[in-house]
C-alpha cells in the first residue's frame, strides 16, 4: 500500500519532471537563432540625454542606430532589424520596454554616448577684508573680517572610450516577470504544434517559474557573450574599451525586455576628441562596423549551438 502510493508520486513526479525537460528542450530550440533585432536610440525629443560641446547624446544615438540598422540589414539579410524610434521623439523606457516587447525580438540593443563630469577644483588663492554692521545692545557697530578668496576651475574629464552594459545582478526578478511572458508564447506555440496539449500554465505554476529562470539565465549568458564580443571588436578597431560590465544600479530598460539586451555606450560625447568622433561619417562607420561584425559572431555561435545538439 505505502509502496504503491509511493510509486504514483514517484511516476507523477517523472512525468512533472519530463514536463519542464521537454519544454526547456522546445523553449531552447524556440530561443535559439537569431530572427528579429530591436535597435533602441538612446534618448530622443525632450530627453537630449548629455550634452557635449556641440551635440547631444540623443541626436547622435538616433544617428548611430540609423546606420547601424543599415549595416545589419546588409550583413544579415535574413534577420529582421527594427527600431524603437526613427525620429527624435521621446518614449519613456517604459514605452520602449513595450514596443520591443511587442516586436517580439530575439535581441535588444540600446545605443547611446557616455559622459563625464569635469573635475572641479576650488583652492585658496588670498584674502580680502570685508567690513560688516553688526547690531550689539541696539547700537550698530562695525565690525571687520579677514574673508578667503577662492578660485575654481575645472578641468575637463578625460575619461573617452567604450563600455557595453548588461543588466546588474539582483535584478532578474523583473527580468523573470517579462520572460514569463516570453514562456506563455512559447507555450501557445507548442499547443498549436503538438497534437497534445500542455496543460495551462498559470503564473503560480512552478513548471512556469522554472521555465521563466531558464530563460532568464539564457538570456543573461547571451547578453554576456554578446557585450564581451562588442567590446573585442572595439578593441580590434582601435578604440580605447572600458569592457564589458554589470550596471549594479540598473538601467531598467535592459530588464524590461524579454529577450537578450545589451547597451552600447559608444564613447565619450563629453570628451572632445570623442565628441568629433562620434560625429563624424569615419567614426560612425567604425562603431556600426564593431557592433554588426559582432553581432554576426553572436548569430554564428547560436547556430553552432543548434547544429551541435542533439536536440
Ligand atoms: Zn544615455
Amino acid at each position: 500500500m505505502k509502496q504503491n502510493r509511493l510509486n504514483l508520486a514517484f511516476r507523477f513526479g517523472l512525468i512533472a519532471l519530463f514536463t519542464v525537460f521537454s519544454l526547456a528542450g522546445s523553449t531552447q530550440n524556440a530561443a535559439k537563432s537569431l530572427k528579429r533585432i530591436v535597435i533602441d536610440p538612446g534618448h530622443g525629443g525632450t530627453d537630449p540625454g548629455a550634452y557635449g560641446k556641440f551635440s547631444t547624446e540623443a541626436a547622435v544615438s538616433l544617428a548611430i542606430s540609423l546606420k547601424l540598422e543599415q549595416y545589419l540589414k546588409e550583413a544579415l539579410p535574413d534577420v529582421e532589424v527594427m527600431m524603437t524610434r526613427t525620429t527624435d521623439i521621446y518614449n519613456s523606457v517604459v514605452e520602449k520596454a513595450k514596443i520591443a516587447n511587442q516586436m517580439k525580438g530575439d535581441l535588444f540593443i540600446c545605443i547611446h554616448t557616455n559622459s563625464a563630469d569635469p573635475s572641479r577644483k576650488s583652492e585658496i588663492v588670498g584674502h580680502t577684508t570685508k567690513t560688516y554692521t553688526v547690531k550689539k545692545k541696539g547700537k550698530k557697530h562695525k565690525v571687520t573680517r579677514q574673508v578667503p578668496t577662492y578660485k575654481v576651475t575645472y578641468t575637463p574629464n578625460t575619461a573617452r572610450g567604450t563600455e557595453t552594459f548588461i543588466y546588474g545582478v539582483g535584478k532578474s526578478d523583473e527580468k523573470k516577470e517579462a520572460a514569463g511572458e516570453m514562456v506563455d508564447d512559447v507555450v501557445e506555440k507548442l499547443d498549436s504544434e503538438s497534437e497534445k496539449q500542455i496543460k495551462e500554465l498559470n503564473e503560480e505554476d512552478p513548471t512556469r517559474s522554472m521555465m521563466a529562470s531558464l530563460l532568464t539565465q539564457q538570456f543573461f549568458q547571451r547578453a554576456a557573450s554578446l557585450a564581451l564580443t562588442i567590446e573585442e571588436e572595439f578593441k580590434n578597431a582601435g578604440r580605447l574599451s572600458r569592457e564589458a560590465k554589470q550596471r549594479p544600479k540598473g538601467i531598467w530598460v535592459l530588464q524590461a525586455v524579454s529577450m537578450p539586451a545589451v547597451l552600447v555606450e559608444t564613447g565619450f560625447i563629453s570628451n572632445p576628441e570623442d565628441e568629433e568622433y562620434l560625429n563624424s561619417d569615419e567614426g560612425q562607420n567604425q562603431i556600426c562596423e564593431a557592433i554588426t561584425k559582432a553581432i554576426i559572431r553572436y548569430k554564428t555561435s547560436l547556430s553552432n549551438q543548434k547544429t551541435g545538439n542533439a536536440n
